[in-house]
């Protein structure tokens, strides 16, 4: 999950020639609207929120500093990645917003979010009822068979939801 970002930042530093220090990432936060939000993400990181001292914008729930960063994150700019399908990358998006921020979402959401998130980073969009179908099921399991089922899926990265 990192990583993916990890790696875009990386490439927006080389393509800028800039170092990595906290100043670019606070330049970058400031204008979300002028960067992918993969770039954004990565920024935000490497800030330390001045109410909770964590990660900015990963704050718990009520971390005033943390909610308004969290909301402009959402001002950062959507790229369609080459080959994926038109809207995966809001899929993406929206899916690894959920995984690294789960506070105050159910865990069975977030669970499906994750069982979904390699599907999607190979650039495939669930059809509305293919989606719908999965939720409904993935909705019948308990945590403990859902959990099961993701770590089958990560020792067997072929293996896609039965
Ligand atoms: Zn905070």
């Amino acid at each position: 999950m990192d990583a993916i970002l990890e790696a875009e930042w990386g490439a927006f530093l080389a393509q800028q020639g800039l170092a990595d220090e906290p100043e670019v990432a606070e330049l970058v936060v400031e204008e979300p609207d002028r960067h992918d939000w993969r770039i954004v993400d990565a920024a935000l990181d490497r800030l330390v929120c001045s109410e909770c001292g964590g990660p900015l914008s990963r704050g718990p729930v009520g971390c005033g500093a943390c909610d308004l960063a969290n909301g402009f994150r959402y001002a950062a700019v959507e790229t369609d990645r080459p080959g994926a399908r038109p809207g995966n990358e809001h899929a993406v998006r929206v899916s690894v917003s959920v995984v690294r921020r789960p506070q105050g979402i159910s865990e069975r959401e977030v669970l499906a979010r994750r069982l979904f998130l390699p599907e999607l980073l190979s650039g495939d969009l669930p059809s509305t009822g293919q989606a719908q179908a999965t939720k409904d099921r993935v909705n019948r399991m308990s945590v403990t068979e859902i959990e099961a089922l993701f770590s089958l899926m990560l020792r067997n990265p072929g293996v896609g939801i039965p």
